[in-house]
């Protein structure tokens, strides 16, 4: 389980004890360096390293930054809110020690995530690990419920010799091929050890459906663990590409037409150690809990568009029949709802039932994806929502009247009209505080200016790399 006490200045008394004894074995394992990251409200994740013999100072004090990240754009220019985007003051970047992991794509750098404090010792508002420590901790105090979750990671594999900023795929056989999966064996393969040895218990690699396209699923964590991996896992695949002379990307829309990355959120509640979504009286085994859960994230869909799928490129992928999941509806193992109800096989209901959350993309911060979506959830407990009636098949084939009369609505297919559903949904601005719901609405709306009149040939090469 992550910690949920916050950084304090002086080090977290537990860290501080263990501090020289992780130092030391680092400097044993030839570890020189620790990458700090985090990621901001944009989707890009930033870092500062120092060297190994610093951890203990950072574990005490943190690392300066600027708060400025905030409102950055993927691009690096800035936009401003009330409260963010100035060139003032400086935060603390404090490091996760239990998090923290030599990389095996990296000989010489180890890994870890960071929580971002004031100078004064307070919790920063715009910090969104932060904000998801939080959600989490309120789920277990007002609900009692324990949340489990994992991120699906979809990349695409391109040959590193391409010519600047294009794509060229590294594999050519198709989706789910054998092909595809001989022509990439040894760099897969380097890539199960680095994660295997990185303590990441991967469930399967296999080619996914677009051009040089993979997909990695890994075990389900807490949520806030689950997020940290998400990174870690992204990173190490960046870094091992490296070694093999290919280049990867994340983003949603790595080319404008067709499949692309998708970032699904596997969620599932449980209580006294009991799964929720198995064993109980409602469809398909859910608890009426587990229900009200799946019914709260399903009537926030729309608002949380601007927080699963932040980026202008996120648009090209959300499109009908490409299993990016973009109508309000569920069903039970079905690919083009936004929610897939997953039950597990006879003999694994309890250990494996959970849904899947598939208008997410990874060019979203996982911290606030997570964060929103199960706040999202826990106001589905509270107000006792239910789940209308399932869908089966691609919703894409209802007419107007049909989708209107079984509540199926497409989500946005934009930025700005995802930042309108987003400003009407008070749920998920509470749950953010007005610091992060107003950086999160400027950054989504200065991303969508720094696109406007772009094609999307265009649109997909400007945020091919950034993510
Ligand atoms: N690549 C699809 C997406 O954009 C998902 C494919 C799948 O269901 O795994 O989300
Ligand atoms: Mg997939």
């Amino acid at each position: 389980m992550t910690t949920l006490a916050d950084p304090v200045p002086g080090g977290r008394p537990g860290d501080l004890r263990r501090v020289a004894a992780v130092t030391a074995g680092l400097a044993a394992r030839g570890v020189h360096g620790i990458v700090l990251a985090y990621v901001d409200t944009a989707g890009v994740t930033r870092v500062k390293t120092i060297p190994t013999a610093r951890l203990e100072a950072a574990v005490a004090w943190g690392v300066g930054m600027s708060p400025v990240f905030d409102t950055f754009l993927a691009d690096d220019s800035l936009v401003t809110t009330d409260v963010l985007g100035s060139p003032d003051g400086d935060l603390r970047l404090y490091p996760d020690l239990d998090r923290l992991v030599p990389l095996a794509g990296q000989p010489g750098w180890a890994w870890a995530p960071v929580d971002r404090i004031t100078q004064e010792g307070e919790r920063h508002p715009g910090c969104a690990r932060t904000f998801l420590r939080r959600i989490v901790a309120g789920a277990a105090d007002r609900h009692g419920l324990v949340l489990k979750a994992a991120v699906e990671i979809e990349w695409a594999v391109g040959l590193g010799s391409a010519p600047a900023g294009e794509f060229v795929p590294a594999a050519s056989g198709p989706a789910y091929g054998a092909v595809r999966q001989i022509e990439l064996s040894d760099y897969t393969a380097e890539l199960l050890a680095a994660l295997a040895a990185q303590g990441v218990d991967v469930d399967q690699v296999h080619p996914e459906y677009a051009a040089g396209q993979f997909e990695v699923s890994v075990g389900a964590l807490d949520p806030v663990a689950a997020a940290d991996r998400s990174l870690l896992v992204r990173q190490t695949i960046r870094a091992v590409a490296q070694r093999h002379r290919l280049r990867v990307s994340f983003a949603p829309a790595y080319l404008p037409e067709g499949v692309g990355n998708g970032g699904h959120l596997h969620l599932s509640c449980w209580r006294d150690g009991r799964n929720l979504h198995s064993g109980g009286e409602g469809r398909y085994g859910m608890t009426a809990e587990a229900e009200s859960f799946a019914a709260g994230i399903l009537a926030h869909l729309p608002g949380l568009t601007a927080v699963t799928a932040p980026s202008p490129a996120s648009y090209l992928r959300l499109q009908p029949s490409q299993w990016a999941g973009v109508f309000t509806a569920w069903g039970r193992e079905t690919r083009e709802a936004a929610l897939r109800m997953i039950t597990g096989t006879a003999g694994r209901h309890e250990q494996d039932a959970n849904m899947e959350v598939k208008p997410v993309d990874l060019a979203a911060n996982p911290y606030l994806a997570l964060g929103c979506v199960i706040a999202a959830g826990l106001d589905g407990v509270t107000a006792a929502r239910t789940l209308p009636g399932e869908i089966t098949g691609d919703p894409a084939r209802y007419g107007p009247d049909e989708a209107a009369a079984l509540g199926v609505r497409r989500l946005p297919r934009s930025l700005p009209q995802a930042v309108e559903e987003f400003r009407a949904d008070r749920v998920l601005r509470e749950a953010l505080g007005p610091v992060l719901a107003d950086a999160v609405a400027a950054v989504r709306l200065g991303e969508a200016a720094a696109v406007d009149g772009l094609t999307p040939v265009q649109v997909a090469a400007a945020y091919r790399w950034a993510y």
